[in-house]
């Protein structure tokens, strides 16, 4: 395949086709002034995991990128957000989800399988007519501009050429090391996460587990060092369910690992019904654990005509829900600074990182501290837990595509 001429249009070159790279293709493509082309070290195209959430600061991207008809089918819109306390059960905080949720932001908050909104997208990239390249693992890149043009080089020795290069190749990003030499390495947080699913249908059987399948809502308990979080996805017949615990060292050297049936139940002792109703539920095959891992704030996120998304040059803790929103927003706000300067993409991406940074990094730290908040250090006899501050209007409000307009508006 070959890159198209930039004779035509700029050349963008996006390495990884993750959930990031793909909202990128989707939202420079869009503007009209770019030739875009992924390229993704997988043979195959999708996603591995199980659920994500989707709040209106994203899903209002989504509908504006035209992706809502290949998703409308396989979301599913919670009524309610509850988190309770580990061991009886006990409500902690409530609040109502999307009947306010859409008024009050304008979009609505979803819940979806990841490799449901992968296809989505993967679908969209196909119909505006972006290339995926699979196969093509980046293995060296020059963001010049002392040699000219950014280039990458792939594992095969081919060197692509463009005017424009997006590095959304996530946490172990090769595109980082060229835009930030003096970055550290990903570190581990010191937190597991079992990541799976249990059948609706065997839900509505359990006495303690059929209210969680009726109504389908977004609910989390918190305990010492612990919290687990649960949700229905595709068309209400599947409860995704994540399970965070202590790292006890048997994820090393590589991003999950096999788990079994009986550690998730053993480490769960003693919690509520609802929470070992739902392990009992669990498939024992392929059961997988997932280390979560941490990037000290980079100095910067861009270099030349270069920049960095998503996990690349900030991982999200999925303690906030909020890695794959704050993705989409960076491809939002990389495609309106490229669009309104696409003479002076160096500029663009020196924008795009003033804007995005300072957001994320707050987010960042939300997220962080929510970590904190969802593992009560009480033990058993303690009944309450903390109230999640209201974090949620700036969060949920924010228009990514509306902000950069205003502060390249008032910039330029
Ligand atoms: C347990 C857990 C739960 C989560 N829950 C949520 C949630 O509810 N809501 C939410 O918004 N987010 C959630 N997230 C976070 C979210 O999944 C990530 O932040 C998001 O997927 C990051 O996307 P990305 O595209 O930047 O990177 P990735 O998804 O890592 O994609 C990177 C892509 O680049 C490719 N690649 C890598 N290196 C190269 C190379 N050298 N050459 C070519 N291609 C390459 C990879 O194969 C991959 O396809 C969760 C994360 C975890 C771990």
């Amino acid at each position: 395949m070959t890159i198209p001429s930039h004779k035509t249009k700029p050349r963008v070159l996006v390495v990884g086709a993750g959930l990031g790279g793909l909202a990128v293709a989707i939202a420079t493509t869009l503007t009209g002034h770019f030739s875009v082309t992924v390229l993704e070290s997988s043979p195959v195209l999708g996603e591995v995991g199980a659920g994500i959430q989707l709040s209106p600061n994203c899903s209002r991207l989504l509908k504006r990128w035209g992706c809502e008809k290949y998703l409308k089918d396989n979301v599913v819109t919670p009524k309610y957000g509850r988190a309770y306390r580990w061991q009886y059960g006990k409500i902690l905080s409530e609040r109502e989800i999307n009947h306010t949720t859409e008024a009050k932001f304008g979009a609505p908050y979803w819940h979806v399988h990841r490799a449901d909104l992968h296809e989505a997208l993967a679908h969209r990239v196909q119909e505006l007519g972006v290339p995926i390249r699979l196969d093509a693992r980046v293995v060296s890149v020059d963001v010049g501009p002392e040699t000219g043009s950014p280039k990458v080089t792939i594992h095969t020795g081919e060197v692509l050429e463009c005017e424009f290069l997006v590095g959304a190749d996530g946490l172990h990003s090769k595109v980082r090391e060229a835009v930030c030499p003096e970055a550290g390495r990903p570190v581990a947080t010191g937190d597991l996460a079992y990541r799976f699913t249990v059948p609706v249908s065997l839900m509505k059987d359990n006495p303690h587990l059929a209210q969680l399948a009726e109504i389908p809502g977004a609910s989390s308990w918190w305990g010492p060092d612990k919290h687990v979080v649960g949700y229905i996805l595709r068309n209400q017949t599947t409860y995704n369910v994540v399970a965070v615990f202590p790292d006890d060292g048997s994820v090393q050297g590589a991003s999950k690992a096999v788990g079994t049936l009986e550690q998730v139940q053993e480490l769960y002792k003693g919690w509520c019904k609802q929470v070992t109703s739902l392990m009992d539920l669990t498939e024992p095959n392929g059961l997988s654990k997932w280390i979560l891992m941490d990037l000290a704030p980079l100095p910067r996120w861009n270099n030349s005509c270069c920049a960095l998304v998503g996990g690349a040059c900030r991982p999200m803790l999925p303690y906030l829900a909020q890695g794959s929103a704050q993705a989409f927003e960076d491809a939002a706000t990389l495609a309106v600074c490229m669009d309104t300067m696409p003479n002076e993409l160096d500029k663009a991406a020196e924008i795009f990182t003033s804007i995005r940074k300072s957001r994320a990094t707050k987010v960042q730290q939300f997220a962080r501290a929510q970590r904190a908040r969802n593992h009560l250090k009480d033990g058993w006899d303690a009944t309450s837990g903390e109230e999640s501050k209201d974090w949620t209007s700036g969060l949920y409000g924010y228009d990514a595509e509306e902000a950069a307009r205003q502060t390249l508006a008032s910039r330029l």
